[in-house]
């Protein structure tokens, strides 16, 4: 299996591409916003000859989904996420505005609505879907257990954990799911947050004052 992170728009948003060894690939929240990072992730996918399965938002938060209409035009492949948040997206240039950026591209209604239990098959690969819901109703974390990696948005970062200042957070809702979703994932299974570095959930456990 293979990742590479790609950090895209100026807020910063991970991207992450995941493969394994029959060239099938998902793509996780590409926030390409830029033209330039949008040919670095499609040289990148093309130099290494991978295929898109699937594209997956943890969450529609606008940050997360700016490359939304590029990987569906480029890729053929249309997000799947959950649509709790799908007012997030519906509006995305209104919100945008009010960050001082521009943006007039539509965002499609996932072509696949996820719940908790899914799970999502590329190469020899499954993908489960946890729902973690607090920074945002809809949000989702993609666990790939025989990788011992969990995709976790903007629910779990390292040291930290996500805003819920925004009108449909959900503070004590977001402790509940990182709870009873994440920390109940084996101590060594790696974290890949929607921002900043990784961490692992023993380590979360053990030193994320927010959670404890
Ligand atoms: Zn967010």
């Amino acid at each position: 299996m293979k990742l590479k992170t790609f950090v895209f728009n100026p807020i910063q948003v991970n991207c992450y591409l995941l493969w394994d060894e029959t060239k099938e690939a998902i793509l996780i929240d590409c926030g390409c916003l830029f033209a330039k990072e949008k040919m670095q992730l499609k040289q990148f996918i093309e130099v290494n000859g991978l295929t898109i399965k699937h594209y997956l938002n943890t969450h529609l938060h606008f940050d997360h989904i700016f490359g939304n209409p590029f990987i569906e035009s480029t890729f053929g492949v249309k997000a799947k996420a959950n649509d709790a948040d799908w007012k997030w997206a519906e509006n995305i240039s209104e919100r945008v505005a009010r960050f001082g950026l521009n943006y007039t591209e539509k965002i499609s209604y996932p072509e696949q609505v996820l719940h908790h239990g899914d799970r999502i098959k590329f190469g020899n690969q499954t993908v489960e879907v946890i729902a973690v819901p607090g920074h945002s109703p809809g949000s989702l974390a993609y666990y790939i257990p025989e990788q011992r990696m969990v995709f976790t948005g903007d629910a779990l970062f390292r040291d930290s954990i996500g805003r819920t200042d925004f009108p449909d957070s959900n503070h004590q809702q977001l402790i509940d799911s990182i709870r009873k979703n994440l920390f109940t994932l084996p101590n060594e299974t790696v974290v890949y947050p929607g921002h900043a570095e990784p961490t692992d959930i023993g380590y979360e456990k053990e030193y994320n004052c927010f959670v404890r």
